[in-house]
């Protein structure tokens, strides 16, 4: 449940490179794109030239994949199943964009694995659906993550590829996610992930709480995640914090810094400290959303400091 903004421009035009690779050797492109023509609004796809129609497709963003997903499960614009499935089961065409996927995945980006390539671009290091288990790469070839379709390649097969339907992932968030949807996805740029989800601690019940805001659809992600059921084990973090807010109380903090400079000063190794300085030594460095990539449980650390103000 956290933002992990967009690739770099490098990794972009290097993923589609080998995406159209592999398409080019096994896919039938123009019977495909032809049949994608039938499925994909033209506000969103518009080119004559099959090979720019794939670059598209292949860099869609997040938001716009999303509207070609509202588009076709509205069922009054376009008849897709009968488009993509026959018997149900995908179509040639279909089916072989949806194998492509695995030609991909395994082709190497600088002698790397495109997972372990993946996630080092965004600077990503803990699952983006939990923000609990860390998923970097151990290796070129060892990667730490699975990559989620967000949009299920067997039901969606034309965005196998589409770098934004790719989320890297931890395996247990991925079993769990299936082929669900509805969700939040992380790259999401119009989603304000800091504000529609807060952690809470419950002390009466020492229970974690996760709040979301009015009706947010951050429930799904929740509820599909069983992320409340995942962060119970957490409690103890947040009984230490509130531990140590009741210790620590801030004039306390100004006072001990003052003692500090005093006794370092006389020795002649004086250094001046202050009250933000004895914060980070006592919670932890103070977490900002773009530490929550690589910082496991960073926003619910975040949020609990947040909430009893011990920053303040
Ligand atoms: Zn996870």
């Amino acid at each position: 449940m956290i933002y992990i903004g967009k690739h770099s421009k490098k990794f972009e035009n290097e993923f589609c490179n080998i995406a159209l690779e592999e398409l080019d050797e096994h896919v039938n492109v123009n019977e495909f794109v032809n049949e994608c023509k039938k499925i994909i609004p033209i506000t969103i796809i518009d080119t004559d030239d099959t090979e720019d129609f794939l670059k598209q497709l292949i860099l869609l963003p997040y938001c716009r994949i999303e509207e070609i997903y509202n588009y076709i499960s509205n069922g009054t614009n376009v008849d897709y199943n009968n488009i993509v499935f026959e018997n149900n089961n995908l179509r040639d065409v279909f089916a072989d964009y949806h194998d492509c996927y695995e030609n991909v995945r395994d082709h190497k980006y600088n002698n790397k694995k495109i997972s372990v390539a993946l996630t080092e671009d965004l600077n990503l290091t803990v699952c983006p659906y939990c923000n609990r288990d860390y998923i970097n790469g151990r290796s070129d070839d060892n990667s730490g993550c699975q990559l989620d379709h967000f949009f299920c390649r067997s039901k969606y097969p034309f965005l196998s590829v589409s770098l934004y339907n790719l989320v890297p992932s931890c395996s247990v968030c991925n079993n769990i996610k299936r082929e669900n949807v509805g969700l939040v996805s992380p790259f999401d740029d119009r989603f304000k992930f800091d504000k529609e989800i807060k952690f809470r601690y419950i002390k009466s019940k020492d229970y974690i709480k996760l709040k979301r805001k009015g009706k947010s659809k951050i429930k799904n992600n929740i509820d599909t995640l069983k992320l409340e059921d995942a962060y119970q084990i957490h409690n103890s973090e947040a009984k230490k914090i509130l531990e140590k807010k009741e210790t620590y109380v801030s004039s306390n903090l100004d006072e001990i810094a003052d003692c500090i400079n005093k006794w370092t000063n006389k020795s002649g190794k004086g250094g001046e400290i202050d009250r933000h300085y004895l914060q980070n030594l006592i919670y932890g460095k103070e977490m900002e959303a773009e530490d929550y990539k690589t910082c496991a449980l960073g926003k619910f650390k975040h949020d609990i400091l947040e909430y009893y103000k011990v920053y303040k």
